[in-house]
């Protein structure tokens, strides 16, 4: 059937066909940088990963913006509060952004364009705007669009005009409101003191751009006026794309993105993640726990794009099992050797399997599905001595190239030791520095029995699967 995505525009699965064929263009919104990353934004980080690596996988050139918002409500605050000044406090947290995608195995995006970098052209948009008149000026400066001006608003989030018609008199200056709150929005903020230091001095006054004109400006200088793939989560539908549209339409007079796709949010053990619940972690907070990112990343992308996630300490305890698995499947193929099966149909079929599954929308469930029951059928063989090294080295092949997709098949790492496994093997060294030998031994039977041996080298022990 072809690769086909939900388009949030259309609230339908559509067949994928870029603007240019072979070439995908697309645009991620990115975080605001005023503190460190939650997992629900990693939760949508990944799924746009995922996104862009099975575009990869099915052979297109992708090229992927993600920005970094360094101006905002938000940052003004925090730069209010603590006197530090803003390109200060952005420069920490977007260091700590590439530190945390690493660390769950994030690829990076073509380039990752920062708001503060990017007056000039946000500028040059809304000068567009105002001469199309779609903009009005407050008495204080500041400079609105006018929703009015666009037939075409309310259609990403479905939203009732005839209630924006009579009930949006009025405007907003914040950058995040309700739906129940469709009013003309702020392009350009005019200063005022609580702004402090973070002003701009333009043709249009002095001031600050709205978040929303940033992405929009920031979108069409690197991906052009139209292109393929808008992400961001849910929450991001009202006001910031629906504004995006507005914006970009009406200064172009042409459609803006083909396919907005969003994903669903992550709660926690149930519920809304949120600080006075205790239940609101940044990945910092995680690894503190001793969880495995590699099963943190696992527990973020397993679940549909479009349904809600739940996270909890149970699901990444699976995802540890899971990857466990792959890892010894991973183990036992390195050790078959003679002749045998080489696995090209059954390695073909699974690639198949799950090349269906990501080709509907991204259904990752039946994508790792595919390579479980792929698992299980060849472990079976292994047992009954059929593989040969020709099935052993396609398969490992197979679980190479789905794992270019996934980012959660590779071969087992030190750093996948888990972490109960590593404290004993701290636990014996301390005993070996106490001469208490017997204590030693015991733990390193413990790890055997588990199935860790403990090697000792001029570098330190090693521990490895037995
Ligand atoms: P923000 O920094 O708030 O603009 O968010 C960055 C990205 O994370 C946006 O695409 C949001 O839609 C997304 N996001 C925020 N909270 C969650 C959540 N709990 N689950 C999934 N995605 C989220
Ligand atoms: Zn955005």
């Amino acid at each position: 059937m072809g690769l086909r995505f939900f388009n949030t525009l259309h609230r339908a699965k559509e067949p994928f066909e870029p603007l240019e064929p072979g070439r995908v263009r697309m645009y991620t919104c990115g975080p605001t940088v005023y503190n460190f990353a939650h997992i629900g934004n990693f939760r949508a980080y990944i799924f746009e990963d995922l996104l862009r690596r099975y575009l990869k996988f099915r052979g297109y050139d992708v090229f992927h913006i993600m920005n970094l918002t360094d101006v905002e409500d938000k940052l003004i605050r925090a730069h209010r509060e603590t006197g530090e000044p803003l390109k200060s406090i952005a420069a920490r947290y977007i260091k700590a952004f590439f530190e945390d995608i690493d660390t769950l195995g994030l690829e990076r995006a073509e380039a990752y364009p920062a708001a503060t970098d990017h007056i000039p052209e946000m500028v040059a948009m809304i000068k567009t705007l105002r001469d199309k008149g779609h903009t009005y000026e407050d008495s204080d400066g500041s400079i609105y669009f006018r929703l009015s001006s666009f037939p075409g608003y309310g259609r990403l989030s479905q939203m009732d005009l005839s209630r924006l018609q009579h009930g949006a008199s009025g405007r907003v200056k914040t950058d995040e409101y309700d739906l129940e709150d469709a009013r003309d929005f702020a392009l350009w903020k005019a200063w005022d003191e609580t702004d402090g230091e973070v002003f701009w001095e333009t043709e249009l006054g002095k001031g600050r751009p709205g978040w929303h004109i940033e992405c929009s400006a920031m979108s069409m200088k690197y991906l052009g006026e139209r292109f393929d793939i808008h992400c961001g989560g849910v929450d991001n539908i009202f006001p910031h794309h629906e504004n995006e549209i507005a914006q970009s339409e009406c200064a172009t007079g042409k459609p803006f993105v083909k396919y907005w796709l969003h994903c669903a949010h992550l709660v926690v053990e149930g519920r809304k993640m949120s600080k006075s619940l205790g239940n609101f972690f940044t990945l910092r907070d995680l690894l503190e726990k001793g969880l495995n990112p590699l099963a943190i990343r696992w527990t973020l992308i397993a679940t549909h794009y479009r349904q809600q996630s739940n996270f909890s300490f149970e699901a990444v305890d699976a995802a540890e099992q899971a990857l466990r698995r792959v890892g010894d499947f991973r183990i036992r193929l390195g050790e078959v050797n003679g002749p045998g099966a080489d696995l090209a149909d059954r390695c073909a079929a699974c690639e198949q399997a799950f090349a269906e599954a990501l080709d509907d929308d991204l259904n990752i469930s039946g994508g790792l599905g595919a390579v479980f029951d792929f698992i299980r059928d060849v472990n079976k063989m292994i047992d009954a001595g059929e593989v040969g090294e020709d099935g052993a080295r396609n398969a490992l092949a197979l679980l190479d190239r789905l794992n270019a997709v996934t980012g959660v098949f590779a071969p087992p790492t030190e750093d996948a030791v888990p972490k109960h496994v590593m404290d004993r093997v701290l636990a014996r060294q301390q005993a070996r520095r106490n001469r208490d030998f017997a204590q030693a031994d015991a733990l390193r039977d413990a790890l055997l029995a588990e199935g860790w041996v403990i090697e000792d080298t001029p570098d330190g022990p090693r521990v490895k699967r037995a």
